[in-house]
Parts: C-alpha cells; sequence; structure tokens
C-alpha cells in the first residue's frame, strides 16, 4: 500500500518536470530534476515510471539511434528539429499535417503511429559557426553552404 502510493508520487513527479520543459530532456536530466524534489529517487526509478506513461501514451520517446532517448510530454503527432551539431530538439509551432492515407496504404504493415523531423543546425550552432569565423555564404534551397 505505502509502496503503491509512493510509485504514484514519483510517477507524479516525473512526469510534471518532463510537462515543464520543452526542451525533450533525457531520463537522466530528468533524474537529476526529480533528485530535487524527491531525494530517494533512483534512475531505476524514472525509466520505469518514464515506461508506464509511455505505455499509457502520456509521453513519446525520441530515439535517434544515437545517444540517450529523448522524452516528450506532449504525445500528439508534431514536427521535431533536430541540430546534428549540439543535439538540441526543439518543437514546431504547427501541428504535423497529416500524412494521406494513400500514402500509408503503400506501408508493409499497419502503420500506428509516425513521427516527422527536420535536421539542421540550430541558431546558437550557427551563431557560433559565425562567430568563430565560418561564415554562412548562403541559404538556398538545396543546402546552406559554410565556408
Ligand atoms: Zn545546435
Ligand atoms: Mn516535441
Amino acid at each position: 500500500m505505502e509502496k503503491q502510493k509512493r510509485m504514484t508520487k514519483q510517477k507524479k513527479v516525473v512526469y510534471e518536470i518532463l510537462s515543464s520543459t520543452k526542451s525533450h530532456p533525457t531520463a537522466d536530466w530528468i533524474y537529476q530534476q526529480a533528485r530535487q524534489e524527491v531525494p530517494y529517487i533512483s534512475l531505476g526509478t524514472v525509466y520505469r515510471n518514464l515506461q508506464v506513461l509511455l505505455e499509457e501514451e502520456k509521453i513519446c520517446e525520441l530515439n535517434y539511434g544515437k545517444g540517450q532517448s529523448r522524452f516528450d510530454a506532449n504525445p500528439t503527432p508534431h514536427y521535431h528539429f533536430v541540430c546534428e551539431s549540439c543535439g538540441y530538439v526543439l518543437d514546431f509551432p504547427y501541428e504535423t499535417p497529416n500524412v494521406p492515407q494513400h500514402l500509408l496504404d503503400y506501408a508493409p504493415g499497419q502503420v500506428q503511429h509516425y513521427r516527422l523531423e527536420c535536421y539542421g543546425l540550430c541558431s546558437e550552432c550557427l551563431d557560433k559557426l559565425q562567430k568563430s569565423g565560418m561564415a554562412v555564404l548562403g541559404i538556398n534551397d538545396e543546402e546552406l553552404v559554410l565556408i
């Protein structure tokens, strides 16, 4: 009984921390924040509660194939921008348009969800590049040209 109650409190803390940021944090970051509120919480507990929240479809997991997964308290489909230099992940201020059904019909199976991402350099990384003497020559539809 007591254990169940504590799990619920820890889950709430994990969810609230994730909901209060737009940075799509890793489990480690959530753990560091959670420790300040619940000193006895463990990294394993954070992972377990993230798993429960995923199963309840309250959050989603963003796995980019390298490094740690990132978590998002917004489970509805939306665009993400991923900086390939610093790993920064940010939401686009628009909802992801639905992928047309006729396109999904080509899937070699049944599509249950999808996500759309754009990759590039965030404005901070672009700034750093410019300050370090690298100049952005120009941006056209094809590519970003750096020297
Ligand atoms: Zn960046
Ligand atoms: Mn997001």
